[in-house]
């Protein structure tokens, strides 16, 4: 018998058979009984009769939800089955029964997203959970092929840094031999702005960690970020960049995960308008719309999630915000020419109030302008001497952003929380399991 996945059943329709799963679910009627059976890549329902098939029934009967069990039947086409197909089954061999006395923790109810967290490590067993992970799976894989299929060259930054590029308040700190304190990355931006100067196009592609105690439904302290760095490129290069990346990457979880997006309820004709161009704001006009809904805001201030989301609500594609000014944003930010107030950086703003995704700006390449803003900051100038050694070398404009993951699959699966897209989430208040 062939051993198939549930997503290929459609293939063997009218044949037997062998799925390798577990039981998500039974319905027992009587002398028939209605199982549904999960295998990592959908469910499906089975039929088994007592009196066609008493083996199996009795197998089935009573088999406790999450037991792991190798099931053979034919595929019938069913119209009204989910999925198109049912399982006539015919033999089931159950490799673990889940004895009555210690049930599957998760029923087939709610329940709390505490106690969920609690079991992260078998609440990702269900439906909704397995499909979230393998779109996130489907948007990694669709920002390399992008990346890779447009010359950018894959270079990984180090994990452990020696300095901190923004302040050491938001960083973990560790014990690093006998060279005294290191801490873990926040960004490979600076380190790629090496690797770009080496090989032109290029992005890093790894988890960073942030020591921000932010307790809100947007932040974890360990999130994946792709970070790509381009040598000869301005603002306006990499906001391209950065439009045409997202459009790809949400066309390809549309184009591949149709089923995942279904099971977790997604409205995809949402996703379909999110192609190129993206609309573009200035910081000042995002300010302006901002004062005229009422939002206390002025020329200066930093924009929380509450700005973002009323940014972005006017449109049905990520916005992207530029020039924010230069005194909120980060000390390697090439400042304007024309009013040095602003600095030539851009956030993206995702829709439906899932806030901003991506970071990004051009970088000042000017030797003395980026000693003068080390200095500013407070930074050391000795840590900094490799990041200086790259303006004093064939210096060249050049520009990146980071594109966080975990934010992005929470918006194209529409989730109300970040900590339901990655496998294991780290935050605040939690690290187990
Ligand atoms: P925010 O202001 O939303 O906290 P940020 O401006 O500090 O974000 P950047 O340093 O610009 O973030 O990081 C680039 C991207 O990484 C962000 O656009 C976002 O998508 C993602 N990101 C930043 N912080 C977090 C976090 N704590 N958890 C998950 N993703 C994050
Ligand atoms: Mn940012």
């Amino acid at each position: 018998m062939p051993v198939v996945t549930i997503d290929s059943v459609g293939q063997f329709a009218g044949q037997t058979v062998t799925i390798n799963g577990w039981l998500y679910n039974l319905r027992e009627a009587g002398k028939l009984l209605f199982p549904i059976f999960r295998d990592g890549t959908g469910t499906i329902q089975g039929v088994v009769s007592a009196k066609e098939n008493s083996g199996a029934f009795e197998a089935l009967k009573g088999l406790t939800q999450e037991s792991s069990c190798i099931v053979t039947g034919r595929v019938n086409p069913d119209a009204r089955a989910p999925g198109g197909f049912e399982l006539h089954v015919e033999t089931i061999d159950v490799v673990q029964r889940i004895p009555d006395s210690d049930p599957y923790p998760i029923q087939l109810k709610e329940h709390g997203p505490d106690f969920l967290l609690e079991n992260r490590h078998l609440w990702m067993r269900t439906p909704r959970q397995a499909a979230i992970l393998r779109i996130r799976a489907q948007v990694v894989h669709a920002t390399r092929n992008y990346l890779d299929a447009h010359g950018y060259v894959l270079t990984d930054a180090p994990m452990f840094t020696p300095a901190a590029c923004e302040g050491t308040s938001t960083l973990f700190e560790v014990d690093y031999f006998d060279e005294g304190k290191a801490y873990l990355t926040q960004s490979g931006q600076l380190y790629i702005e090496a690797t770009a100067a080496s090989l032109g196009r290029v992005y890093c592609f790894g988890p960073v960690f942030r020591a921000e105690k932010s307790k809100t439904r947007r932040h974890l302290t360990e999130f994946w970020m792709c970070e790509p760095e381009v040598a000869y490129a301005g603002l306006e290069d990499i906001m391209v960049l950065g439009e045409h990346l997202v459009s790809h990457i949400v066309q390809d979880v549309v184009a591949h995960r149709a089923r995942e997006l279904e099971v977790v309820g997604r409205d995809v004709s949402k996703l379909a308008a999110v192609c190129p161009p993206f609309p573009r704001i200035s910081y000042d006009e995002a300010i302006a719309v901002l004062q005229k809904s009422g939002k206390d805001v002025k020329w200066g201030d930093d924009f929380g999630g509450d700005e973002e989301t009323v940014l972005s609500s006017q449109y049905d594609r990520p916005v992207i915000v530029h020039h924010y000014p230069a005194a909120i944003k980060a000390f390697y930010m090439q400042p304007d020419a024309e009013r040095p107030d602003r600095a030539l950086s851009f956030d993206m703003l995702a829709p439906e109030g899932y806030g901003e995704i991506i970071g990004g700006s051009q970088r000042i390449h000017d030797y003395n302008l980026l000693l003068e803003r080390i200095r500013q900051h407070g930074l050391s100038e000795k840590a900094f001497q490799w990041y200086l050694d790259l303006r004093r070398y064939g210096s060249v404009p050049h520009s990146g952003f980071g594109l966080g993951i975990e934010r992005t699959v929470a918006w194209i699966c529409g989730t109300t929380h970040i900590r339901e897209v990655i496998p294991f989430p780290r935050m605040l208040y939690r690290i187990y399991p």
